[in-house]
């Protein structure tokens, strides 16, 4: 069973400064790097970690970021599934201060034109049983219509749909997983209390609800039984939790793929996440295949 990951990539560049510039200021940072981003892309390179066979389904433009993404991708997951699309790279810019607050740019030319369904190897590759995994990067009537496709070919949908695009209610008619932080849920169904809001997820047809709960762990409630289980994380110095999510996401769909139970899955991600936020960084943060097998064992 495979993992198709139908989303994003783009190029982050994070510039560190002791405070943000105000209008018109120009500021040296003290640090700079570029480093390869997207939710798709996270989630895609967490799963490959997790040792399942995954399929990045994305889009990159007609300019030399997209060889620096293909390069940047290249040593782990596959690239050819890519879409080469006639527009700019999609690419993030990101500015931290000294106590590490941030706030993100991003230019999103091909998430927002790109539709998985349009390359004809998108359907021929998907089997029943295969993991189908999307996000909230690309426009929401598409992921809707792909996460329907995917359902309708006999794949399990997982839905992760961060980041929310204002104004917009995700649908979880055609999803068999949900998985949420805590934040979001509530945003989505108005309710604070993760059991609530979990079993507001199911009422809109989510086969499983997760409810990411930071230090806490997560939550997961099933449809067939009605029951919550939640499972605490380790304690771990949490030193950037940025991506922590998609290690989760990205975890969890590849223990699927590999045929665990969904509470194993679960544990599994909760480990991975949890090593991911004990280190700096998004994508150089999470574990490597060596740590996530020996989480399985
Ligand atoms: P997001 O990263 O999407 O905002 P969360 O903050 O809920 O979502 O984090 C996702 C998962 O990462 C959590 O379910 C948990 O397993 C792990 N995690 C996050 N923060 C910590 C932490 N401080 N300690 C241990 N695990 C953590």
């Amino acid at each position: 069973m495979r993992v198709h990951v139908a989303g994003n990539v783009c190029i982050d560049t994070t510039f560190r400064l002791d405070r943000f510039p105000v209008a018109g200021e120009t500021l040296n940072a003290s640090a700079y790097s570029d480093g390869l981003g997207g939710k798709g892309a996270n989630q895609a390179l967490a799963a490959t970690r997790a040792g399942a066979e995954v399929m990045l389904w994305a889009a990159i433009g007609n300019d030399v970021d997209s060889a620096r993404i293909r390069a940047m991708l290249h040593d782990e997951v596959d690239t050819s599934h890519l879409a080469r699309l006639d527009l700019p790279s999609d690419r993030s810019t990101i500015v931290l201060d000294a106590s590490g607050e941030n706030f993100i740019v991003t230019g999103v030319s091909c998430a927002t034109a790109f539709d998985p369904l349009t390359m004809t190897e998108v359907r021929a590759s998907i089997d029943a049983g295969d993991l189908f995994v999307m996000q909230g990067n690309l426009r929401l009537a598409i992921t809707n219509d792909c996460l329907a496709a995917a359902k309708n070919m006999g794949a399990r949908t997982i839905f992760n749909p961060s980041p929310l695009s204002a104004g917009q209610v995700p649908e979880f008619g055609e999803v068999d997983y949900v998985i949420v932080n805590r934040g979001e849920a509530a945003l989505i169904t108005g309710f604070a209390e993760p059991d609530l809001a979990a079993r507001a997820l199911l009422d809109r047809g989510a086969g499983f609800a997760i409810v990411t709960l930071g230090s806490q762990g997560a939550l997961l409630l099933k449809r067939d039984t009605g029951r919550s289980l939640t499972i605490p994380a380790p304690k771990v110095p949490a030193i950037d939790t940025s991506g922590a999510g998609d290690v989760f996401c990205g975890v969890f769909a590849g223990c699927l793929a590999r045929d665990l139970s969904p509470v194993a899955a679960l544990r599994i991600a909760i480990g991975a996440s949890a090593i991911s936020v004990a280190r700096p960084g998004t994508l150089q943060s999470c574990p490597t295949r060596a740590e996530i097998a020996a989480l399985i064992q």
